[in-house]
């Protein structure tokens, strides 16, 4: 696959197959104990092709019975002695293989399925959502038999050590941008420990999960490990939250929406949580830096994915003396964007999710304009069907309009000026976000002292955007609380058991 080394500036180059037309959507069913269900209400929510507004299928709506169905199965299959908590390590690694070696199999219907159901450009999903779907779940995969506990030299005589055990029943609550990515982001490190999960793909983006649940069985997983319930976040949503037998909640999503899991955990079984919110992330670009590659990786930063990235470098701090410059450029970059269908080639930006964000995202850009920052370029939306807006940039923004506080989700560049190093630290942290940062400088000095002093999950330096299944993510503050992926990810999936026996003598 060509999914390797892909950052976000080389994205859409080499070759890329055209995706499958006339696409047929298999999966719409509830996927509980390796069998599809209706709807325990009989509902059925519609799926959109955000492109077009037209009706892909219909999936079934999951609600709490559902939820509970899928708890159940997911605790039979969590109980010991059962075929998933008795299989080797090793085997649990295999089946993340071979559950890769299938997404590998069915790359290109996947990745059309997500380019239309997500709005996402065809190449992109292509390249780097199904790529690093792939990679996370072999990453996930070669960990499965590598989690060990330690012996510890306690006093007395006794021998003790640590198992590192799987937690049980995990919710996981998925967002709507990246759907497949965020799908193994969850369920990989879950698995890889040992435990079941109980996955709701966003009411939007259900139908790469669906089909995801198709390989878990055909992998061989067996029954409850994995269930996935289509539904709505007040409804399926927070029925896992408040669930009283599920152990773990990992939830990506709004910050809002994380105060609400938190609480729900808080007031039913005090399950743990782990949560990747929001974010409001600088970009600072010093007068020393390289310009065409600070302006060209600010860009991508802001703009990927029509600009709804949790990471987004949406307050773009730039110092004075190149700042009129910087703005040409961006400008122009901004507007050599071609709009349309993302399954067509040669289209750089795709619609906004829903109508909702879209409306949103217009009233924010509406907002910038009434507080006085300066409309570069775009300011409205394009075309005549699909949620569609045109790349825009913002000029003369200062720190206490909207635009440079509120999470925007959209196309919307905001590009701010600096004077000194003191003084952007502090107004790159003034923010109860933190999930990212972007530094732009030659100067390595520079980049240390800045890069210690921001209050952020990640922090990139003369590059922005940049991931991989081996680095841990998440955020400072109100941007979340624990990490997904690297290393780090398996304490969020583990409880740690001490087991002390007496003994009749011990020596060093
Ligand atoms: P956005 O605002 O970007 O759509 P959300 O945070 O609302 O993001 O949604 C992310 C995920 O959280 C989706 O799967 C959604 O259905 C779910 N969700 C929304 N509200 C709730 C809730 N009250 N409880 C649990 N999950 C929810």
């Amino acid at each position: 696959m060509s999914s390797k080394e892909k950052t976000p500036t080389n994205l859409g180059e080499g070759n890329i197959p055209a995706p499958l037309f006339n696409c047929k959507i298999q999966y719409t069913k509830i996927f509980i104990n390796n069998e599809w269900h209706d709807s325990v209400s009989g509902k059925k929510f519609p799926v959109i092709n955000p492109a077009t507004e037209e009706k892909i299928c219909d999936v079934e709506e999951g609600d709490k019975e559902d939820v509970d169905k899928a708890v159940k199965a997911a605790r039979k299959a969590f109980q010991i002695g059962s075929p998933w908590r008795t299989m080797d390590a090793s085997e649990r690694g295999r089946l993340l293989n071979k559950l890769a070696d299938l997404m590998e199999r069915d790359y290109l219907l996947l990745a059309t399925i997500e380019s239309m159901n997500g709005g996402k450009v065809f190449s992109h999903a292509y390249q780097l959502d199904l790529g690093f779907s792939v990679r996370t779940l072999r990453y996930c995969a070669s960990w499965a038999d590598k989690i060990q506990g330690r012996t510890i030299p306690i006093d007395g005589k006794f021998f003790s050590y640590t198992r590192h055990e799987p937690i049980g029943v995990c919710g996981q609550i998925i967002p709507w941008n990246f759907p497949l990515v965020s799908l193994v982001w969850k369920i990989g490190p879950a698995l890889c420990c040992g435990n079941t999960v109980v996955v709701k793909p966003a009411e939007q983006t259900p139908l790469t999960a669906l089909h995801v649940a198709s390989l878990i069985k055909e992998a061989g997983f067996p029954p409850g490990v994995v269930n996935i319930v289509p539904g709505y976040g007040p409804t399926a949503g927070a029925a896992i939250s408040s669930h009283m037998d599920v152990d773990k909640v990992s939830f990506t999503g709004s910050t809002e929406v994380g105060l609400l899991i938190k609480q729900a955990a808080g007031k039913s079984n005090l399950k743990r949580v782990t949560l990747e919110l929001g974010g409001k992330s600088p970009c600072i670009v010093f007068a020393d830096a390289d310009l065409d590659n600070a302006v060209e990786f600010a860009h991508h930063g802001v703009f990927f994915h029509q600009g709804q990235c949790c990471i987004a470098a949406s307050r773009l701090f730039v110092e004075e003396s190149i700042y009129d410059e910087f703005v040409k450029r961006s400008v122009e970059r901004a507007k050599k964007y071609t709009l349309g269908d993302p399954l067509k080639p040669g289209v750089q930006q795709g619609p906004q999710i829903d109508k909702e964000q879209y409306n949103k995202i217009l009233d924010l850009i509406e907002s910038g304009l009434k507080q006085g920052a300066k409309l570069e370029c775009g300011g409205g939306p394009w075309g005549d069907k699909g949620y569609f807006i045109q790349p825009t940039v913002f000029s003369n923004v200062t720190d206490e309009m909207r635009i440079a506080k509120e999470e925007i989700f959209g196309p919307v560049q905001q590009i701010m000026k600096f004077k000194t190093i003191d003084e952007v630290i502090k107004r790159a942290n003034n923010t109860h976000y933190g999930l990212a940062a972007g530094i732009f400088t030659k100067d390595l000095d520079k980049a240390l002292t800045i890069s210690s002093a921001l209050q952020a999950g990640t922090v990139w330096v003369n590059c922005y955007s940049v991931t991989s299944p081996q680095a841990p993510f998440g955020g400072f503050k109100m941007s979340g609380n624990g990490r997904e992926m690297g290393e780090y990810v398996l304490h969020e999936y583990l409880e740690v058991k001490t087991v002390t026996i007496k003994i009749s003598e011990k020596n060093s």
